[in-house]
């Protein structure tokens, strides 16, 4: 056996009871408590819009069971991360915490002196979608969606969340709905018609006259057509996780290109195998293809994340993943997707 192996796998045996110990340490209780009332609390109140054929109506709320598999999941995944990357997931935190309590005194002043429920109403509604499971999926898959905004959705789903706090303690949002899964946030969005963080979407009602845009299946509305769109960059994200914002979204605001096309035709393929409902888009051809992000990209981001971690700690991390995350995307900036990443 080579020394260096010999060396890695006595630190190996060095470290795993003191790992151990840590994670025994950790206040289990409080990290499931906290997570299992958060997915209890807000399911009780959110109230998605499910999709059929000919309209969209209000659904049924999440099974419970679901509910609890999720948080105890997450708990697990959570303590588990914060023994290995504590100050991540400390950055996560203050990410998702600060911005919430900012919209939600807000919200509470606004109440309280103006008889005005809007913000609180938003902030709420905004800081639920976390832990939106979408009803009428199977048992299983419900749960790994649920899992996978936290884990493999990020750092998008951190970013989108705290943007949408942000633009409601602003006042710019009128209306959150959940549907399919994501998160509707509609209102003055600056900078963009519509923009997908993970499942985190905000859409712009700035060509809206009417209260349009909970019925997706209506291909008159700009809203439901923007929100269809948006649905497929969510779609991108739940296939490419931590790929998602240097694959799609940084050449997706810069350059216009192929993904917006790759974005509708999943968002057109996924309405109408799921639900039946009538492509809108057809801007691809037939033999049109996905194009997810290649093994080399996650290669990539794994490698050199490890590498910064172990070199220089957090700083290390973070400065690795961003360097690639720059590699990625400007290879990804083209007319056509790049083949490597
Ligand atoms: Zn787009």
């Amino acid at each position: 056996m080579p020394v260096w192996i010999a060396n890695l796998y006595d630190d190996l045996l060095l470290w795993l009871p003191v790992f151990r110990a840590e994670f025994l340490a950790l206040n289990w209780f409080a990290i499931v408590l906290i997570w299992l009332s958060l997915f209890i609390i807000t399911g009780y109140f959110i109230k998605p819009l499910r999709i059929t054929k000919k309209s969209t109506e209000i659904e049924h709320r999440a099974d419970l069971l679901q509910m609890l598999a999720s948080g105890v999941l997450l708990a697990f995944l959570n303590g588990l991360l914060y023994l290995i990357i504590p100050q991540v997931i400390l950055i996560w935190l203050w990410l998702t915490i600060t911005p919430f309590a900012l919209g939600l005194t807000t919200g509470i002043l606004q109440f309280a002196f103006f008889r005005e429920h809007r913000i609180l109403e938003n902030s709420l509604a905004i800081f639920s979608g976390n832990f939106y499971i979408e009803p009428g999926q199977t048992w299983l898959s419900g749960i790994t969606r649920a899992v996978s905004r936290h884990v493999w959705e990020q750092p998008q789903t951190a970013i989108g969340h705290a943007a949408g706090q942000l633009l409601n303690f602003g006042g710019w949002i009128s209306k959150v709905v959940f549907i399919e899964g994501i998160t509707v946030m509609q209102g003055r969005i600056p900078f963009a018609n519509g923009v997908a963080f993970g499942s985190f979407v905000l859409v712009t009602t700035r060509f809206s006259t009417r209260d349009d845009g909970n019925d997706i299946t209506d291909k008159n509305s700009y809203l439901s057509v923007l929100i269809r769109h948006e649905l497929g960059h969510s779609l991108q994200s739940r296939c490419c996780g931590p790929a998602y914002l240097y694959k799609y979204g940084i050449p997706s605001a810069m350059t216009q290109g192929w993904t917006e096309k790759d974005a509708e035709f999943r968002s057109d393929r996924h309405l109408l195998v799921d639900f039946g409902i009538v492509p809108i888009f057809s801007s691809y051809e037939k033999t049109y293809k996905k194009a997810n992000a290649g093994i080399a990209t996650y290669f990539l981001l794994m490698t050199a994340s490890i590498a910064g971690l172990a070199w220089n700690g957090t700083p290390g991390l973070l400065g690795a993943y961003l360097l690639c995350a720059g590699i990625i995307a400007t290879l990804n900036l083209g007319k056509s997707n790049s083949r490597i990443f």
